[in-house]
Formats: structure tokens, sequence, C-alpha cells
């Protein structure tokens, strides 16, 4: 048996389920449950916040799980990743309100950054020899400059929509990311070997929607 968590109600949830029922694995789900059996296939599947998941994976309270290449980075469990699933992509970017001149990431030198990402942003900054300070707030991100919280800020673009609508711009990318499906470190062989069934059937999907 193997038990999968996936993200309750968010960007992930639609594309998680279906991914699951294109590979034949059939479960009755309904918006209360916290937990449902596949009818067909060895298969747990968790319901959760997607920040909780990559903890619950490490720990091995669930076997497997799909979830944000930005959320599973930043929770600092990289390698738990077994397979990319090219779905929900998005970016993590600093963007600066419109007016302010911006050369290049130098004039980030001392300033106030807001992110809900700052272990991700930390080593981007780090990389690029910038010191700054990171205010980490979970949610509105974007209004951070225009309340005088922070000068620029770092979050997850797709269309930019939400950028415009706060007079952001945005001046770099630091992160991109797509949904990954993620394991335990120690599986028994038995899951191991319905994990890599389950593999073989998620790139079967995905070959045939090229
Ligand atoms: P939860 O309540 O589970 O904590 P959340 O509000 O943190 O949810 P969502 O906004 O549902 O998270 O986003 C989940 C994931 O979907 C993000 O971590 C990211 O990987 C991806 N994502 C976020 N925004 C977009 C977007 N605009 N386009 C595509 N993918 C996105
Ligand atoms: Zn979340």
């Amino acid at each position: 048996m193997l038990r999968l968590a996936i993200q309750k109600s968010g960007r992930l949830s639609e594309d998680s389920l279906a991914l699951i029922r294109e590979c034949g694995i059939n479960f009755i789900s309904s918006s209360y449950k916290l937990k449902t059996e596949a009818t067909n296939f060895p298969l747990e599947i968790l319901f959760l916040r997607d920040d909780d998941i990559p903890g619950y994976v490490q720990d091995g309270v669930a076997d497997l799980g799909i979830v944000g290449q930005n959320v599973l980075v930043e929770a600092g469990f990289p390698g738990l990743e077994v397979e990319a699933l090219g779905f929900s992509k998005c970016r993590l970017s600093l963007a600066v309100p419109r007016a302010d001149a911006y050369a290049s990431i130098a004039a980030l030198q001392g300033k106030n950054i807001a992110t809900s990402y700052p272990n991700i942003l930390g080593r981007y900054l780090a990389e690029n020899g910038v010191q700054a300070h990171l205010h980490t707030i979970s949610g509105s991100v974007e209004i951070a400059p225009s309340i005088g919280l922070a000068e620029a800020i770092c979050d997850i673009v797709s269309s930019g929509s939400t950028l415009l609508g706060n007079g952001l711009r945005e001046v770099e990318t630091v992160f991109r990311s797509e949904a990954v499906l993620i394991a335990q470190p120690n599986l028994t062989a038995e899951q191991t070997d319905l994990l890599e069934q389950l593999r073989f059937r998620m790139q079967a999907v995905r070959r045939a929607k090229r």
C-alpha cells in the first residue's frame, strides 16, 4: 500500500486528481473527506495543505506527494523529487515599484524585501553578492511596498497581472517551478515496485499529451 498526499484545495488540486485518474486509478473523492482509498490500485490519498506535504513525506507519514518545487525546495527537501509532472508551472520573481530605478540586482543592496520564500531568496541573493533584509510574510506579499513594509518583494508570478495591479514590475526571475512527484526515502521493496508502476503510467500520460 502507498499513501499519496495531494493538495486539498488550491492550484495543484485539480491537475493532481486528474493525473491520478488518467493513470487509470479509480477512487471516490468528496470535498469534506481528508482521506480516500483507490478501488483498483493499492493507493490511499490524503488531502493536505501543500506546505505540509514535503515534511510529511520526509517523515514517512505519507509515502508520496505531489507538490510545487517552490514549496519543496523552500522546505529544504529537494532530494525527495522523483518525477517532474509538467503542470502548475510558475516562477518566483523579484519585483519593485514601477517608478523606482532599477539597473541591476545591486539596487537591492541593503533594502527590505518581503517574501514567503526566505530560503530560496536568501540563497539567490547570496549567490549574487547582495545583502538585504528579508521580511517573511505568508500571504498578500504584493501589498508590502505600498504599505511601507518593504522596497521590493519576491513572490510567485504566472501572468504578472497581480504585480501590475499593485504597481509593481518584475525585475529578476529567482526560481522556476512546476509540480513534482516526491517519495519518502525509506520505501519498502514492494512500495518501490508500486512507485515504479505509477511513474510508468504518469510518463505514459504525459507522452500521450504531447
Ligand atoms: P494551501 O492552502 O494548500 O496552503 P496555497 O494558497 O499555499 O495553498 P496555491 O495558491 O493553491 O497555494 O498554490 C499551490 C502551488 O501551485 C504553488 O506553490 C505553486 O507551485 C503553484 N502555483 C501558484 N500560483 C500559480 C500560478 N499562478 N500558476 C501556476 N501555478 C501556480
Ligand atoms: Zn500553501
